[in-house]
């Protein structure tokens, strides 16, 4: 018997909550956030938090945060938009350019959220498996004739960065808006910002919850040509970032950029060295262009699980095409790191008597 009302729309029977089964851990390296805390002067200006900010409203679109977002891309206040996460700008723009049962074609494996913005917005989601090379099946997923192509770039969870030829040619050819979700393009140092400020059907995806350490404040935003920008403006509606996110992500923005490029580099680092740690046990870790490193493992679940036991959490996946069960591991300061190999090699022993892979 179902409890859904009778009132209930149908579409939202098929509808899932979100839920990465992420119960407290003591050292938890499932989300991709900033391990090493939050910049300094974004702090400070959240201790110092003027009561008047909290009792009135927040500016309607967050104007200058968009023209902060703007300088640090290398693009322009016009071109940008600001939403709850990035979260939102994806299920906004999913809602500014889809009409009910519009094809949303995705690369798999990628983020967990796309087949659930697109059923949320009645819209119709194709799912195509990447190709061996982990680069999209831009032929398949162009035949999916879809009004929205959405491709991520570090790809989460391979780590893989979109080559500059497949990128170009989804944009020439995709017969709709292309979105680019570029949630930890600033590990990579490679960007589509250039190409979204020259052509209208490009819309790129970014957030301050990773490289930022600001995923509690929820600040996405998406660059794009200026008149693809104003309708997810529209869809997504006014008020939608909090005073607090709004002057807290300008802090950081206008004086904490030292901070937050130190700590990409160090990420960028000690993904490296635990790359290299696991090579040496005999693993073949994915090339990773991100704060994480994506690692074929035997039995990930139950390797998952044996971590878990002891204190530890790392995301599983089981059975990504062409690579099997994987671990994906996200990385923060070395402690941590040879944390979650004393564990590892403890896990692995238990579930796969310590073979690799
Ligand atoms: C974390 C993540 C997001 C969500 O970021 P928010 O800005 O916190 O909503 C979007 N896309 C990818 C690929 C992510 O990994």
């Amino acid at each position: 018997m179902s409890d859904r009302l009778a009132f209930a729309r149908a579409l939202y029977d098929a509808v899932p909550l979100y839920d990465p089964k992420r119960t407290p851990v003591d050292l938890d390296l499932t989300d991709n956030t900033n391990l090493w805390g939050l910049p300094p002067t974004a702090e400070r200006t959240l201790r110092e938090m003027a009561v008047a900010k909290v009792t009135r409203y927040p500016s309607l679109y967050a104007a200058e945060l968009k023209e902060a977002l703007a300088a640090f891309v290398g693009a322009t206040a016009d071109r940008l938009v600001t939403g709850c996460g990035s979260d939102d700008i994806l299920d906004s723009a999913m809602r500014a350019f889809g009409e009910p049962g519009s094809v949303v074609a995705g690369s798999e494996p990628s983020f967990a959220m796309i087949p659930i913005f697109a059923q949320m917005n009645g819209l119709q989601y194709v799912g195509i498996t990447e190709r061996a090379d982990h680069q999209p099946d831009l032929d398949a997923l162009l035949a999916a004739k879809p009004r929205i192509l959405y491709l991520c770039s570090p790809n989460n969870p391979t780590g893989a960065l979109l080559t500059r030829e497949t990128l170009e040619r989804a944009v020439r050819e995709a017969p709709g808006v292309v979105f680019v979700d570029e949630a930890y393009a600033e590990f990579s140092g490679v960007s589509a910002v250039d190409l979204a400020m020259r052509v209208d059907n490009l819309l790129v995806i970014r957030t301050m919850s990773k490289a930022f350490g600001l995923a509690g404040l929820r600040i996405g935003y998406g660059i794009g040509a200026p008149s693809l920008v104003r309708d997810v403006e529209k869809s997504r509606g006014p008020y939608k970032l909090s005073s607090v996110a709004e002057q807290m992500g300008l802090a950081a923005l206008r004086h904490d950029m030292d901070w937050v490029h130190a700590h990409v580099a160090l990420a960028v680092e000690n993904r490296n060295r635990l790359a290299a740690a696991l090579r040496t046990r005999g693993y073949t870790p994915l090339e990773s262009h991100a704060n994480y490193v994506c690692v074929p493992v035997a039995n990930a679940l139950e390797v998952g699980q044996a971590l878990r036991a002891r204190g530890v959490a790392a995301r599983p996946f089981a059975a990504l095409p062409h690579v099997g069960d994987t671990l994906r591991i996200s990385v923060g300061p070395w402690e941590m790191v040879e944390r979650f190999l004393e564990a590892f090699d403890a896990a692995t022993m238990d579930v796969n008597g310590g073979t690799a892979a």
